[in-house]
């Protein structure tokens, strides 16, 4: 199934993103996490690539598991800085074997310890190059507040614009807390061409070391009404839990009213957090009881 087809159907799409083990010997714990998730009836599954690509094998097996076992599609994302054609060759032809159809393709954060590979700098080179050899339906990143190497909004835009016309039939923001922010950014997006959907992903923090480590990796700018709730819940763990799970609803919730076409949830393999927020915006999503 090509994801971007859901998009045409009207109604919200639900989505939640995994990340795969750092060793081999975890995957089995993985796996269960996506039985789990699959209770919730989400209409893809994401599964994220490692930095260097040296886990691409566990990406693989990941979506396979989504796509044969569960009956779920998956959106497999592939980075392309760190590595060269032949070795995302080989990735491409692995992913086309299990079956997935359906490609997240990204740039890759650059590493100071790692030199860049040369073949592919940018998200829509590894997109065109795809299109022209691959079967495969290709979604894109986009940045609300920006991407940290942007130096203006409208260089970020017309990169946008790009991986538009290298093909990628929709884009999935990077997580963020200012609801109205997404709203800005999607006017801004039109205005500059873009007509792709715009999914927006939503982050549930519901531990304090998650924060530091969210907002260094994502820069993403924390609203009062969040900081507050930080604050409150700094030394009650299952308070925040709680709040934090909360927030994640108040956002989907405003999301989806201001007429976003779908939630993505980015779980952290966390079945528990994902039911949750699932269980706050099952009926604006418009889907019955499990
Ligand atoms: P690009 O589109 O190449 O953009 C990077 C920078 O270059 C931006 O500043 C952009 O404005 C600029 N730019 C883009 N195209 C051009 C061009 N043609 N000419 C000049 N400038 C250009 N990382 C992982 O390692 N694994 C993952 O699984 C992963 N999943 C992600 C999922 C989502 C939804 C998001 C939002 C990010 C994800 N990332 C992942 C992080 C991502 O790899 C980084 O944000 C990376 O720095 C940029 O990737 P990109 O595809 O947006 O790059």
């Amino acid at each position: 199934m090509r994801i971007y087809s859901l998009f045409e159907t009207g109604r919200p799409v639900f989505s939640l993103e995994v990340f795969p083990p750092k060793k081999t010997v975890s995957l089995a714990r993985v796996k269960q996490t996506l039985r789990e998730l699959a209770v919730l009836r989400p209409d893809y599954v994401s599964v994220t690539y490692g930095a260097a690509g040296t886990a691409a094998g566990l990406t693989c097996e990941l979506a396979a598991c989504l796509k044969q076992e569960l009956g779920i599609e998956p959106l497999a994302h592939l980075t392309c800085i760190n590595s060269s054609r032949e070795q995302l060759d080989g990735v491409l032809a692995r992913m086309r074997e299990v079956g997935v159809e359906n490609i997240l393709a990204l740039r890759g954060d650059r590493s100071p310890d790692v030199a860049p590979q040369k073949d592919f700098l940018h998200a829509n080179e590894l997109m065109r190059y795809i299109q022209s050899r691959y079967d495969f339906s290709l979604a894109g990143a986009c940045y609300p507040e920006g991407h940290p190497d942007s130096p203006t909004v409208e260089a970020d835009l017309q990169a946008l614009l790009y991986k538009q016309q290298a093909g990628a039939k929709h884009l999935v923001t990077q997580l963020f807390f200012d609801t109205d922010g997404y709203f800005r950014f999607v006017d801004r997006a039109r205005a500059a061409g873009i007509t792709l959907p715009i999914q927006p992903g939503v982050m549930p923090i519901v531990k304090l070391g998650q924060i530091q480590r969210t907002v260094a990796l994502s820069a993403a700018s924390l609203p009062a009404a969040f900081s507050k709730m930080i604050a409150r819940y700094e030394q009650d763990p299952d308070g925040l839990y709680k709040a934090g799970i909360q927030y994640a609803v108040s956002q989907c919730l405003a999301l989806l009213a201001g007429g976003a076409p779908g939630i993505h949830i980015y779980t952290m393999n966390n079945p528990d957090v994902a039911k949750r927020v699932y269980e706050g915006i099952r009926d604006a999503l418009g889907r019955e009881e499990n």
